[in-house]
């Protein structure tokens, strides 16, 4: 799901792998079952007792807000009755990764042959309720199972604090203040609406809940109750988890029956700077130009016209793939472009495909933070204007470094590495 860093904010949030934050539904990790360990804060002595004042001055205020939009007395006194401020929530939240993770790792992490094996198995066990989601809403069951599995490994991790204070306390100090007053907000409309008791709401110190990790907002808009029992339940009920998934996807912009996309290889001489999210062609248009599926099969004749990308998650010395339509949907859910392929290569194997053709390209060593705010600071002065360092490789950098790239006649795939570093020290 998503994360935090100011990168990924939004729909999701993300925490996990360090790969890469993003946000609709915030938080707990992507990377099923890799946590990150958090280290309690520890207040200074006196501290403690100013913080519960201050926060039971702020709830006072909140209160009134909380009842402006809809929420009952009863049901806010109920669901906030005792709630503290969670220093641990505090420290995730100020906590910022020294290292990145190589997006090969992190793949590597999500197609393990355990999730691969128990992601096959879940399948056979729920072909029929599996059946009955394609029916409703036109997604694949591959790719539903593998973000189920990655998500929560399958339900497995889904966070065990409890929503209500983990919001509070993001919307009373720290960086997301507002955030963490919107999903608040809808924390409580949730409990009111009887979907489950403020003991029940569950999830990832940044509020991602459930199975499906969905943030409040998300849940209130897009959670089905496909079991029909009256309460939409992703928490314990595999029906609403894998339909809620689902139904997001649906209406995220799933195309019924297309592929996300190929795994390629790009010919001798290729323009890397065509690389890019943002330019598209026609799957034909890019064969036209040389891409070819690395297994050597044609590329499927439903796909000709259908717009996609060349994606290098790891440069131009890593593999390609081509992507198309859904493998932008798996985006919507959580913004990372490493969590979409790693959904999309996961459901692959699900249907019996291999690992990928490409080698990735191991002898590259990740960018610390302290360098990767050196590039950012030595392509500054070279005039490319990023901004004040932050050390986060996002689009702007991105960009940036394609451009000197192109103007050094480097490959320009827009991709951070140590020897780029060098070279730009040169
Ligand atoms: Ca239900």
């Amino acid at each position: 799901m998503t994360f935090f860093p100011s990168l990924y904010l939004p729909i999701r949030l993300s925490l996990g792998a360090g790969v890469l934050l993003s946000g609709l539904f915030m938080a707990g990790c992507a990377d099923a079952g890799v946590h990150e360990s958090r280290t309690p804060m520890a207040p200074p002595v006196g501290h403690h007792n100013n913080v519960d004042e201050g926060f039971a001055d702020w709830l006072t205020g909140f209160r009134v807000d909380a009842l402006k939009a809809g929420i009952t007395g009863k049901t806010f006194d109920r669901a906030m009755a005792g709630v503290t401020p969670d220093l641990d929530v505090v420290s995730s939240d100020q906590n910022q990764p020294e290292f990145v993770k190589p997006v090969w790792v992190y793949i590597n992490g999500a197609l393990s042959d355990k999730r691969v094996a128990r992601g096959k198995l879940l399948l056979v066990e729920n072909k029929s309720l599996l059946e009955r989601l394609e029916k409703a809403y036109g997604v694949d069951r591959h790719t539903v199972v593998a973000i189920w599995g990655l998500e929560s490994n399958f339900g497995d991790f889904m966070g065990s604090q409890r929503v209500v204070r983990s919001l509070a306390t993001l919307a009373y100090e720290g960086r997301r203040k507002e955030y963490g007053r919107s999903q608040l907000i809808a924390a409580l409309k949730i409990i009111q609406a009887g979907d489950v008791g403020p003991e029940g709401l569950l999830g990832s110190w940044a509020g991602a809940m459930g199975q499906t990790q969905f943030i409040p907002t998300t849940y209130l808009a897009h959670a089905v109750d496909f079991d029909g029992d009256g309460k939409r339940n992703i928490w314990t009920s595999r029906a609403d988890t894998l339909g809620s998934t689902a139904h997001y996807l649906e209406v995220s912009g799933w195309e019924r029956g297309a592929n996300w996309g190929y795994e390629v290889t790009t010919p001798t001489g290729f323009d890397y700077a065509q690389a890019d999210m943002a330019v598209k062609k026609s799957v034909d248009g890019w064969q036209k130009l040389g891409v070819k599926r690395v297994d050597g099969k044609p590329f499927a004749a439903k796909d000709a016209t259908a717009a996609g990308a060349i994606f290098l998650p790891a440069g131009h010395k890593g593999p390609a793939f081509l992507v198309l339509n859904n493998f932008k949907t798996i985006l919507s859910y959580n913004a990372s472009t490493s969590y979409a392929l790693a959904v999309s290569l996961l459901a692959d194997r699900f249907r019996g495909a291999g690992e990928i053709k490409g080698a990735w390209p191991l002898d590259e060593r990740p960018l610390t933070r302290a360098e990767r705010e050196e590039l950012q600071d030595l392509l500054n002065d070279k005039g490319y204007e990023l901004g004040k360092p932050d050390g986060i490789i996002g689009f702007n950098t991105r960009k940036a470094i394609r451009a000197y790239q192109v103007k050094s006649k480097l490959p320009a795939d827009g991709y951070a590495t140590s020897s780029l570093l060098d070279h730009l020290r040169r």
